[in-house]
């Protein structure tokens, strides 16, 4: 089975990257694919407890926003902070998402 652990942060990178990678406006073609993207990961993904809490979380009034990168980003953000609150992790600071993820730490 695959290491929980190492299979999240891999993930969020992945799905953090993708949101970095977003266009700043959205087609609505892109807007459709990247919802279903969403919903068949919240399917596929190999973690299957993790999964199951990921579609009720979408389900629950957080169906994916996908409008432009500003909205992607953040509502990666608001499903990751989910994750970490299950989990008793230090929920991320959202104004900091681009900075984590796109343009680099500002020191
Ligand atoms: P991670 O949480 O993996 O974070 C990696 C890096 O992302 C952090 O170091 C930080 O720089 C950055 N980061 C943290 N929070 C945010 C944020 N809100 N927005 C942007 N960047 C951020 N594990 C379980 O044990 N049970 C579960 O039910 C579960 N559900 C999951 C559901 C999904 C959809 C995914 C992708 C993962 C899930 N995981 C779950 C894995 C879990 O979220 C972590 O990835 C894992 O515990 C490793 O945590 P970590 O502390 O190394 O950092």
């Amino acid at each position: 089975p695959p290491d929980v652990e190492q299979l999240g942060r891999s993930a969020w990178t992945l799905l953090h990257t993708m949101a970095a990678s977003y266009p700043e406006k959205a087609s609505p073609e892109q807007q459709r694919e990247t919802t279903t993207f969403m919903q068949l990961f919240g399917k596929m993904y190999p973690c299957w407890v993790c999964a199951d809490d990921f579609r009720a979380w979408m389900k629950d009034g957080n169906e994916p926003r996908v409008s432009s990168r500003q909205d992607f980003g953040q509502w990666m953000c608001e499903a990751h902070n989910a994750v970490n609150v299950k989990l008793g992790k230090k929920s991320f600071d959202c104004r900091k998402w681009e900075e984590r993820w796109r343009t680099g730490w500002k020191d």
